[in-house]
């Protein structure tokens, strides 16, 4: 897709720190991680967001991490913990799907914050949800 800054680094255009590459997917490390080993596993295909995600390439980017990935940042950073994050819309800086990693250490600080203040009663939300 032109103009898309992830299909470029895929295709070359733009260079990356490209940790695993097949066919599917390239996997290179963010640009401004979280923690150490923060990397980003895209698919080749210009997805946009899970909305238009197939199921193929879902469960191939899932056991790539589970397989392969998880297993090589506990290994070779021995990290002890992985927040799997991906953002859809709003919050989605990068209009190309991508499942973001971040490794998590010990005191890594790396919660969430949510204003909670927004926050509505859990009896609302869940009328809300209930079909
Ligand atoms: P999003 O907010 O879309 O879920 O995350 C986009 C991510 O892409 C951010 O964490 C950001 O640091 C990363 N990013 C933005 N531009 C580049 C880039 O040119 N190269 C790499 N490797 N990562 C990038
Ligand atoms: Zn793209």
């Amino acid at each position: 897709m032109e103009n898309c800054l992830f299909c470029k680094i895929i295709n070359g255009e733009i260079p990356s720190r490209t940790i695993y590459e097949d066919e599917m997917v390239k996997v290179f490390m963010d640009i401004n991680p979280s923690t150490n080993g923060h990397l980003l596993v895209v698919p080749k295909k210009h997805i946009v967001n899970i909305l238009d995600m197939d199921k193929e390439t879902y469960i191939y980017m899932f056991n790539l991490i589970k397989e392969k990935l998880y297993p090589l940042l506990k290994e070779k950073l021995n990290c002890e913990g992985l927040t799997i994050a991906q953002n859809n819309e709003l919050g989605q800086e990068v209009k190309h799907f991508h499942i973001h990693l971040i490794p998590r250490y010990q005191n890594d600080c790396g919660d969430f914050k949510y204003d909670k203040s927004l926050l509505i009663d859990l009896d609302e939300v869940e009328k809300k949800l209930a079909n």
